[in-house]
């Protein structure tokens, strides 16, 4: 398959760019550290607030019950963890895990703020430090699509969970050809996109990565080949916003 071809090789993407395989990760981590302070700003700027209802959503999707127990995986700064800990309570879980220390540090503040005690983990979803079969459910929130081993993570992701627990990923996906709403959603991204980007952190530079990963990362139907090489069953997607977010659940 396309994707695992490209994975296996030493070069990956970063954006539209190819870089050797090592360097990717650090990369992104300089790409969220830049942002990480205005994070949430942006998200609610460019997406007119839209993707609050898409993890709202997402969560919805997932169906979680009191007594769960939830791993967000590159929970940045902790939207559908924050949301899911109502879900779960009382007696159930949320565990935040991500890469970066400033996005979990902005994340931390937030669980703070609004009085949530949430555990925070810093790992790399390629190597989760959670015992195998640990959570009921598990979500992963415009994540993925920064990984650089992406089968590596869906395999955690699939030991870490218990059997018959779920899995949800909700990205960013490219606009197919024949959608009516391409050339509009194209022209967003590569030129507004990065101009709110300077007005909010101050850089574009963060932003143009975004645009560019979104066109990079594989099609849903690939995403779906993918789980189920890793093992998943009832792998099912549904496009959202004219196909330009995807959600992807999963059982193991
Ligand atoms: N889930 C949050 C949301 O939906 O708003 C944050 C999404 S943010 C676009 C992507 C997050 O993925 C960043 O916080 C970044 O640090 C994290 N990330 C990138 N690569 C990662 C990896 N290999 N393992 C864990 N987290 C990673």
């Amino acid at each position: 398959m396309k994707i695992g071809m490209k994975e296996d090789s030493n070069t990956v993407d970063f954006g539209h760019a190819r870089v050797k395989r090592g360097e990717k990760s650090g990369l992104v981590r300089e790409v969220f550290s830049e942002v990480s302070e205005t994070y949430d700003l942006f998200n609610d700027i460019a997406s007119l607030g839209f993707h609050r209802v898409w993890k709202k959503y997402a969560l919805w999707l997932l169906n979680l019950k009191s007594g769960e127990a939830l791993l967000d995986v590159a929970s940045g700064s902790g939207d559908l963890a924050i949301k899911a800990t109502e879900l779960v309570k009382p007696a159930g879980t949320v565990v935040m895990c991500d890469i970066n220390d400033r996005m979990l540090e902005h994340g931390r503040n937030r669980c703070l703020d609004e009085g949530k005690l949430i555990p925070l983990v810093k790992a790399n979803a390629e190597n989760l430090p959670f015992v195998d079969n640990s959570f009921d459910k598990l979500t992963i929130g415009f994540g993925l699509r920064n990984i650089t081993d992406k089968t590596k993570a869906l395999n955690e992701f699939k030991r870490v969970l218990r059997p018959g627990g779920k899995a949800l990923i909700l990205e960013f996906s490219r606009m197919s050809d024949g959608n009516p709403m391409k050339k509009v959603y194209d022209w967003y991204s590569y030129n507004i996109l990065p101009k709110l980007g300077e007005l909010t952190a101050g850089k574009s530079g963060p932003y143009t990565y975004l645009v560019e990963s979104i066109r990079e990362y594989p099609a849903p139907d690939q995403i779906s080949e993918l789980l189920k090489s890793v093992g998943f069953s009832s792998v099912r997607f549904q496009p959202l916003f004219p196909g330009g977010v995807t959600v992807h659940q999963v059982t193991k």
